[in-house]
């Protein structure tokens, strides 16, 4: 007998249905599984035969034949357990095939047939929505994740057999229900806070700018000048998410298996700091089944690259397109997924190779050719995607230890989300930010008063700034007069947003 159960497979975060086909016919005993199948659909096939006998359903010694349709679709992972065990059960009437027929089932059985937790449970979920079915049985573990999704029935099942007793109406599942405002406002992570930091006030303008705008920010100083804890406290004075956003993000974390139990809406502001030996595919996303990189598990948060110019070239040439984009395409022979990676990057780098260039406290000993050499390590087009380019200098201990705790976040953050509403409203769009101004959009909306034309004039003649950086300046300075709630661009918000790209002549860049 053939029996069909419905269950979903992903490619990014994009899905499809898929129908678990199971026929049971008589003939010598054999169980086999096609549909491309990958080596853990295979590992199923020992999962389900060992849970359905230990949890006292009969295993027929027959032809079993489950196929994973539709066949051109890659699938993978274990969550297939479930419904090819329960298609079993109905193909040999253990359970009534028309019980079965309105759910969607996703999980992986462990030997004994209770179930267990998998990864991707919320994009899985948003794909059985977008195909108008409303009755989905996830894994208990895993119910609070899949309740995110509103307008679905979750049925949260802990065994085989519980699930046998559902169906049979021996035993009520009620639908879970995730309660979205008290995930919303509890607090389980907090943000480091910038009153943390003493001194270095310059650093923390320049943080407040990037924050306010969107901007990319690379962050130049020696060892110890605190550039780390610095972009640490960069998430804390970003504006809060939206629910949208943190599903957006949870989405993300689900796929990659990143999400607590009992944290299952990602609502805080990602903050990813991958070490300077990773792999293009750990940055951008890869692999025989494609995952998501780091840029993505960043999506609407910050990645932090310290240490920039140790980074693997290939690795961070892999970084421009996203970065421009907001978005990572991974091709692969049969099909092609994207991620989103809408982030801000903050990068840190000593200003040479042996690391005190410009410091008040130890002499440099490199030659200006090995500090070019160095720096030069971030190709010129990626560091033209960085808006603003910021030394951090070392504060003397007598200044570190005199000076009163830093301004609070909460009080930053307050002035960065007003900055952004002028931005949302002038834009007329809810998600975005002068960071991502076209640049026709920043000749429409960028005006100047007569002394800031001026400035602006003389600085390209003194500077010798490229025209690319034309655009990065006035995006800049439009977020800085943002800040000031100002309609037009002053003088003083172009001269601050010009020292914010000076590195290029002192560096050797240009
Ligand atoms: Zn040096």
């Amino acid at each position: 007998m053939l029996a069909i159960v419905k269950s979903t497979a992903l490619y990014g975060l994009e899905g499809r249905l898929v129908q678990v086909e199971v026929d049971v016919a008589n003939g010598l005993p054999s169980f086999d599984l096609v549909g491309l199948p990958d080596a853990a659909v295979r590992e199923a096939r020992d999962r389900v035969r060992a849970a359905l006998k230990n949890s006292g359903f009969d295993f027929p010694a027959k032809r079993i034949t489950v196929n994973l349709a539709p066949a051109d679709l890659k699938k993978e992972g274990p969550l297939y357990d479930l419904p090819i065990a329960a298609g079993i059960l109905a193909a040999t009437g253990q359970i009534d095939h028309l019980k079965l027929l309105p759910y969607v089932l996703m999980g992986e059985l462990s030997l004994d047939g209770t179930l267990r937790e998998i990864s991707g449970t919320l994009p899985n979920v948003l794909v059985a929505r977008e195909q108008n079915l409303t009755e989905v049985i996830v894994p208990a573990q895993n119910a609070n994740e899949a309740s995110l999704v509103q307008g679905v029935n979750i049925y949260p099942v802990t065994s085989l057999n519980q699930m046998d007793r559902f169906l049979r109406q021996e035993n009520e599942i009620k639908p879970w229900q995730a309660d979205i405002t008290t995930l919303m406002t509890a607090h389980h992570q907090e943000y480091l806070d910038m009153a943390d930091i003493r001194g270095q006030e310059a650093a923390r303008r320049a943080l407040e700018v990037a924050a306010a705008g969107g901007h990319n920010i690379l962050m130049i100083g020696s060892p110890g000048t605190g550039k780390t804890m610095l972009a640490r406290r960069l998430p804390g004075i970003l504006p809060d998410l939206s629910f949208e956003e943190a599903i957006e993000v949870t989405k993300i974390h689900s796929l990659a298996g990143l999400l607590k139990p009992n944290y299952p809406l990602v609502k805080a502001r990602p903050f990813r700091a991958p070490h300077h030996t990773a792999s293009t595919a750990s940055l951008v996303g890869g692999g025989h089944f494609p995952r998501p990189g780091e840029i993505s598990l960043a999506h609407l948060g910050v990645l932090f690259l310290d240490e920039m110019p140790e980074f693997r070239k290939d690795a961070l040439e892999s970084l421009r397109a996203p970065l421009e984009d907001g978005i990572v395409t991974i091709s692969r022979v049969s099909t092609t997924v994207a991620y989103p990676a809408q982030i801000m990057l903050v990068g840190a780098c000593n200003p040479c190779p042996c690391g005190y260039y410009g410091d008040s406290q130890r002499a440099c000993s490199c030659t200006p050719n090995q500090i070019q050499r160095y720096l030069s390590r971030i190709s010129g087009p990626l560091l033209d995607r960085i808006d603003l380019h910021l030394e951090v200098p070392r504060v003397a201990y007598q200044e570190l230890s005199a000076k009163e705790p830093g301004e609070p976040s909460a009080v930053i953050k307050k002035r960065v989300q007003a900055a952004r509403r002028r931005q949302q409203e002038r834009l007329g769009l809810k998600n975005t930010c002068n960071a991502r101004l076209k640049p026709n959009e920043v000749r429409k909306y960028c005006h100047l008063t007569i002394d800031a034309r001026a400035l602006l004039a003389a600085a390209f003649r003194q500077l010798h700034l490229s025209a690319r950086a034309h655009d990065r300046i006035l995006k800049v300075a439009l977020t800085i007069a943002d800040l000031a709630q100002s309609e037009i661009i002053e003088a003083a918000h172009l001269a601050e947003a010009i020292q914010y790209r000076n590195l290029e002549s002192k560096y050797y860049l240009s």
